[in-house]
């Protein structure tokens, strides 16, 4: 598209090719010295890390619209918060979807069944992340991507790459750029969200329990949380069981306490059950309703997961729709300016316009399910074959329309596991992630933060970019 924007780069490049060989090579190590790993997909072993895919340069951000993302997060916080404790519109909003995608289909019965048994834990804790693309060929405005409710990730190791970039700086001689990179304390902020639920919990002997895949690549991240949390109270134990070994090895005790081999679990937080393939069995379903059903304070709880589903947020962009959670006109006004178009594909005239659009004009669109963890939508020419294949079924209500976001264009290096050194120049486009925290149940929020920020960088020519994923690179933004 000839419209799209570019955005400058921090620092004049190309840079000159022996002194970016070394300064790539000095960069590896220091990613792998401190963190900024991940295990390799294909020769995993619990012996070693590689280093994560990393932007050599920080990426250049508009300064006004880092810091709106940054105001709006605790008025996001309050709506997902409220949204998640709205039965009927969760109820209403997802009587469709749930018919036809058999995993959100589960998640909300469980939902169901403990909503009917009588909730033994009030509080939820949110750790979540607001995503945005900057709106290139509109106004340039940031524009939401999706929020987060589950498993959140990147706040981990996002603050080792902030330093990082400040490190790679540093290594130019740009100490003048030093003060273009804003602070990041993600990691403190998350775990001292998790601290917080395990006090208001109130018993020192319980554990934080980590549910975690059968295999983890994303290790760093996690284990930087878990050494965050018992830095910050060496007291707090810690504990990672898959949903199988939770199925083997809990129970609960007469009041629903959660006990885990006897250990008491006070705060449960997931870094899995979010795909299908994460809970493949009854066995595993059981966990899950186990520790629903539990007194331990979720992350996130039934309820919350489901709130932060594609359906949603497509629910939340109809008129009118913001009104029903927030009533201060200035919030109301800052959360709709980062929505962008968002199409129902129910069985009804607007479901039935949003086909259309669709299909006459598909490059302007996303078509997503109701999945997580990247690479599950559909872009381009696929939607149109995607929508015919489907439009007579019940299988389009579990897929949303999304208006494709088409962001900047900016120029750097992308550093990878195993690619050639010096690395070529790409074309690249950037997500900002802003993390929040939040306590609270269905009268009050006792707690509401923004807690820090994350940017991940793709080739522009790719669809998706997701790090964990293998297509996205770890960034910071460089505010302009
Ligand atoms: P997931 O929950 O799987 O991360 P996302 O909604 O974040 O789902 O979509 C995955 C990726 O697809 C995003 O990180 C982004 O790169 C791309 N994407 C999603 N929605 C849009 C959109 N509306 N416009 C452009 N790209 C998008
Ligand atoms: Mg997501
Ligand atoms: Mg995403």
């Amino acid at each position: 598209m000839s419209n799209i924007k570019r955005l400058p780069s921090c620092l004049p490049i190309p840079l000159e090719e022996k002194e970016l060989t070394e300064l790539v090579s000095k960069a590896k190590d220091w990613a792998l010295m401190h963190g900024i790993g991940m295990r390799s997909k294909t020769s995993f072993s619990e012996d070693s890390i590689n280093f994560a895919p990393f932007v050599l340069l920080p990426s250049t951000f508009p300064r006004k619209q880092f810091e709106k993302a940054i105001e709006i997060q605790t008025i996001l916080n309050e709506l997902m918060h409220r949204v998640a404790h709205n039965r009927q519109f969760l109820r209403e909003t997802l009587k469709d979807t749930i018919q036809v995608d058999e995993f959100t289909g589960n998640l909300f019965k469980i939902w169901e069944t403990v909503m009917e048994e009588g909730v033994a834990q009030k509080l939820s804790l949110g750790l979540l992340r607001s995503d945005y693309m900057l709106h290139s060929t509109g106004s340039n405005n940031i524009k939401q991507v999706e929020f987060n409710t589950i498993s959140v990730s990147l706040s981990g190791v996002g603050n080792g790459v902030s330093l990082h970039n400040r490190y790679v700086l540093e290594e130019l001689n740009h100490h003048d750029k030093l003060q273009n990179l804003p602070e990041n304390n993600a990691l403190t902020g998350m775990s001292q969200g998790l601290l917080e639920a395990w006090k208001i919990y109130g018993n020192t002997e319980a554990a934080v329990l980590f549910v975690v895949e059968d295999v983890t690549y994303n290790i760093c991240d996690q284990r930087f949380h878990e050494f965050e949390l018992r830095r910050l109270n060496p007291n707090v134990k810690v504990l990672r069981k898959t949903l199988t070994e939770i199925h083997n090895e809990s129970a609960l005790s007469s009041e629903n306490e959660l006990l885990v081999n006897g250990v008491m679990v006070s705060v449960v937080y997931f870094r899995s059950a979010y795909t299908p393939d994460q809970i493949p069995t009854k066995k595993e379903w059981d966990a899950r309703l186990l520790i629903e059903r539990s007194q331990a304070i979720k992350c996130p709880s039934i309820q919350y997961h489901l709130a932060g589903t594609k359906k949603v947020q497509q629910a939340l962009a109809k008129p009118g729709a913001i009104e029903l959670f927030l009533n201060e006109a200035k919030k109301i006004a800052a959360v709709r300016a980062v929505f962008t178009g968002l199409y129902g594909l129910d069985f009804d005239e607007a479901g039935d316009q949003a086909i259309q659009m669709a299909l006459d004009d598909p490059e302007r669109f996303v078509l997503k399910p109701q999945r997580e963890g990247g690479g599950n939508n559909i872009y381009g020419k696929d939607i149109r074959d995607a929508i015919l294949a489907m439009k007579d079924t019940k299988e389009r209500t579990a897929w949303i329309l999304m208006e494709r976001i088409r962001p900047p264009i900016s120029t750097g290096y992308i550093v990878r596991p195993g690619n050639p050194n010096p690395p070529p120049l790409v074309e690249m486009v950037s997500e900002l992630g802003i993390f929040g925290v939040v306590i609270g149940d269905s009268q009050n929020i006792m707690i509401n933060r923004q807690v820090g920020h994350m940017l991940r960088t793709k080739n522009a020519t790719a669809d998706e970019g997701g790090v964990a994923a293998g297509l996205g690179a770890l960034d910071s933004p460089y505010l302009i």
